[in-house]
């Protein structure tokens, strides 16, 4: 599923594609993606001009005039595509028209996990879209990442997966930024040195900016808003790579379960502590 960086792709492509656009039209044809409702979607977008966008954890914020949002979420599969004309691909679900004529807004998603909502204002993302974020991954100072932390003794790969504690991580940057720290996924933070803490953080934050300087990762079907794919999974160390040499110590790359989620890992050099 897109992970921060490939959001914030999603977000640097789309932007200049929007900015300053007046949505004339919504067209939903699968209600369950449009929140609070196909109508009410429609009915807050239309009219209004978008003024800037921003991001959250993988939450893609689009800001209105009047004061409203149009929060998107891709969910595991979801595309935002501009484009003149409708692209030949199938389970197209939202076309966004603008008054100008130009390009439209085409929401494809194959596995029907994302969702659009419009929100009056910003308590109403707060308590929406927003509800269960923590700080955004990207920048978060050591500091506020040791206190997200805390001595909690749950596995490191769940912590970090926990959006409450550090929006915008998931699967890929999990195991990628465990693997750079030298840290098994089940190590627990209550058992680790600070300064191994630190050496975390400093992972998450290296692999993040590298994965956006690569577009992101295209694991699925991941394309930014102009239809490019990244390319940050032929650097990936240890995701989906089960059973190849490990990049620092050519041991064999492992795959367990860990909460539910496949975990991909050294066991040579990620240590418990
Ligand atoms: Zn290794």
């Amino acid at each position: 599923m897109p992970e921060l960086p490939e959001v914030e792709c999603v977000r640097r492509t789309l932007e200049p594609a929007v900015i300053d656009r007046r949505v004339s039209r919504v067209l939903v044809s699968k209600p369950k993606l449009a929140r609070p409702t196909p109508a009410a979607l429609a009915e807050g977008l239309r009219g209004h001009v978008i003024t800037a966008t921003s991001r959250h954890g993988k939450l893609l914020i689009l800001h209105l005039d009047g004061g409203g949002y149009w929060a998107i979420h891709l969910g595991m599969t979801g595309q935002v595509i501009t484009a003149p004309q409708r692209p030949k691909a199938d389970h197209i679900h939202i076309t966004v028209s603008f008054s100008d004529k130009g390009p439209k807004l085409y929401y494809r998603d194959v596995r029907q996990f994302g969702f659009m909502a419009h929100c009056q204002d910003r308590a109403a993302l707060e308590a929406g879209p927003l509800a269960n974020f923590g700080p955004d991954a990207l920048g978060l100072g050591l500091d506020d990442f040791l206190r997200g932390l805390g001595r909690r003794t749950a596995p490191l790969k769940s912590l970090l997966l926990d959006q409450r504690i550090l929006a915008g991580v998931g699967n890929i940057y999990a195991d990628e930024a465990l693997h750079r720290a030298g840290l098994s996924p089940t190590a627990r933070p209550a058992d680790l040195a600070p300064e191994k803490l630190a050496n975390l953080h400093a992972a998450i934050q290296e692999t993040l900016a590298e994965a956006l300087a690569k577009g992101g990762s295209s694991v699925r079907n991941f394309v930014d808003a102009r239809g490019r794919a990244g390319t940050f999974q032929h650097a990936h160390r240890v995701y989906q790579r089960t059973g190849h040499a490990c990049p620092r110590c050519g041991g064999t790359i492992q795959r367990t379960v860990l909460g539910g989620r496949s975990t991909h890992f050294c066991p040579d050099c990620q240590l418990e502590k």
